[in-house]
């Protein structure tokens, strides 16, 4: 087992015009490793003032008199640049990542730095395709009309602790390409990849005031970022509750908004399934990341023939991941982000094992990293707050069915507040395209478990918000269509 020593932590400012800024004030949060609860450094609690610095930043970069036109071309390059960059620093990501998010260093280094990479990539190459479209029109006379698709403006983006360097490339990729300027705010639990990105991206071409990073909470620098007038438009990835706040704040300002928000994704096995795959995948699904990602497939609907021989598979999976301190090479199930997280996540279990359900596998550790087992609960009902709400943990709802009717199987899957993801697992191609038809939600993936391609458009539908990010549309979100008519 190899235990990395601690990185090097970025310096507890903001990067506001590609530089290092001071804060406005002399607040800060402390970051803890969630491994060992112990705090390993600071970053600034932003305020209102450093959002306004920031955003004037980006509004100068964009509008200012004088500026030089950032051509798209010179986009492609500077994000291609800024993934050679991450590229020849992946350690430092991935130990950086793995420090501040509890992630363990195997997962950070397979996934979340070349996660990253992949993105800046993916979205270079839109800055040179996107174009707008010419029209014929009827209207009588000599006529040329054209729709010119120009960047929507200043964007705000605020990112959540889950996924804090692939969420801050997946963010700015798409809203650099299109030409506009950003200013994120991390999460205040997960800060520190964002700022080195940041640091990277002035040397990388992107110019000044394009990429402005404030750090802080999201009840002051969050909620400032929201509400500045000069902010066209607000990108936000996180918890329902928090996205309901943000969009009634977009709607009364007019502003445009995109939410991406919590899950509780369905995920259904037929009886004709690949056992072992479906376990395989449902395992990684709920458990990868401490089931802290938005998409995880937390409900388990299992026909009741195989229910017993699928649920000893997923347990015997989850019991194979070393559980231990994200630094150490050989943890696959690093800790919770934080106490907080750890207890929310009990009180889910606690309160469905006291309403009957029963603890198949896993639970809760003590200790002072925040640690929870892979864990299945089985004899839910559909009125639980672990069946009904998302626990952001490694935790399984199992629920049998006997049907084959398809509208019954999609009516339990459908059974949510939540629409952001569900999985199906057969092998017959009819029972899979009928239920794609059924299920209410914005990715249906079939005999798969999870893995993002960019050129997906990934989003919800009901209380998982709206707006796609990823692909084409995802970029297209960070753009305006300017109508020009001319007579001639
Ligand atoms: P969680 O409760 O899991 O931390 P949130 O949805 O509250 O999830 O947080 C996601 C992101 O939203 C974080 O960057 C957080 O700081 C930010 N945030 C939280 N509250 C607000 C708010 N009122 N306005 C703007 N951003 C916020």
């Amino acid at each position: 087992m190899s235990q990395p020593g601690l990185p090097v932590l970025p310096p507890a400012r903001h990067h506001i015009g590609g530089i290092w800024a001071q804060p406005s004030g002399g607040e800060t949060i402390a970051v803890e490793d969630p491994s060992t609860g112990q705090i390993v450094g600071d970053v600034a609690a932003g305020s209102a003032a450093d959002i306004d610095a920031a955003v004037s930043a980006a509004h100068h970069a964009m509008y200012g008199a004088g500026r030089a036109r950032w051509a798209p071309a010179q986009r492609q390059a500077a994000l291609l640049a800024l993934a050679d960059a991450v590229e020849a620093r992946a350690e430092e990501f991935a130990r950086l990542e793995s420090l501040d998010a509890g992630k363990p260093i195997f997962n950070a280094r397979i996934v979340d730095v070349p996660g990253a990479i992949a993105a800046l990539r993916y979205f270079a190459g839109w800055a040179t395709k996107l174009t707008g479209e010419t029209m014929e029109l009827s209207t009588p006379g000599n006529w040329h009309g054209h729709a010119r698709r120009e960047p929507v403006g200043v964007v705000g983006q605020i990112v959540p602790w889950n996924y804090p360097l692939m969420g801050a490339a997946c963010k700015i990729g798409p809203a650099l390409a299109a030409g506009c300027a950003v200013v994120l705010k991390p999460a205040e639990q997960t800060s520190l990849s964002t700022l080195r990105l940041a640091e990277l991206a002035s040397e990388c071409g992107i110019p000044a005031g394009y990429f402005n990073v404030v750090t802080g909470l999201g009840a002051e620098a969050g909620a400032a970022l929201v509400e500045h007038p000069d902010v066209a438009k607000i990108s936000f990835t996180g918890s329902t509750l928090t996205g309901r706040r943000i969009a009634e704040s977009c709607g009364r300002q007019i502003k445009r908004c995109t939410v991406e928000l919590g899950g509780k994704s369905p995920v259904i096995v037929l009886p004709d399934a690949d056992l072992e795959s479906a376990a395989r995948g449902i395992a990684t699904s709920i458990f990868f990341n401490t089931g802290q990602t938005c998409s995880a497939g937390s409900r388990l609907l299992v026909h009741a023939s195989v229910v017993a021989d699928l649920v000893e598979r997923i347990a015997a999976i989850g019991a194979s991941m070393t559980i231990g301190a994200s630094g150490d090479a050989d943890t696959r199930l690093g800790p919770l982000i934080s106490a907080a997280q750890h207890s929310r996540v009990s009180g889910f279990v606690e309160s469905a094992q006291a309403q009957g359900a029963h603890l198949a596998a896993g639970g809760a550790l003590s200790g002072k990293g925040h640690f929870f087992r892979p864990t299945i609960l089985t004899d839910v009902t559909a009125q639980m707050a672990a069946v009904e709400e998302e626990i952001f943990g490694p935790v399984l709802c199992v629920a049998p069915f006997e049907t084959s009717d398809l509208d019954e199987i999609a009516a339990l899957a459908n059974d949510s507040a939540y629409g952001l993801a569900a999985y199906v697992w057969t092998r017959d191609i009819t029972d899979a395209l009928g239920l794609i038809d059924r299920l209410r939600a914005g990715t249906v993936r079939i005999n798969s478990g999870g893995g993002n391609d960019f050129s997906m458009p990934v989003g919800g539908v009901k209380q998982s918000g709206f707006g796609r990010e990823n692909g084409r549309a995802g970029v297209e979100a960070y753009t305006e269509l300017k109508s020009v008519t001319m007579a001639y």
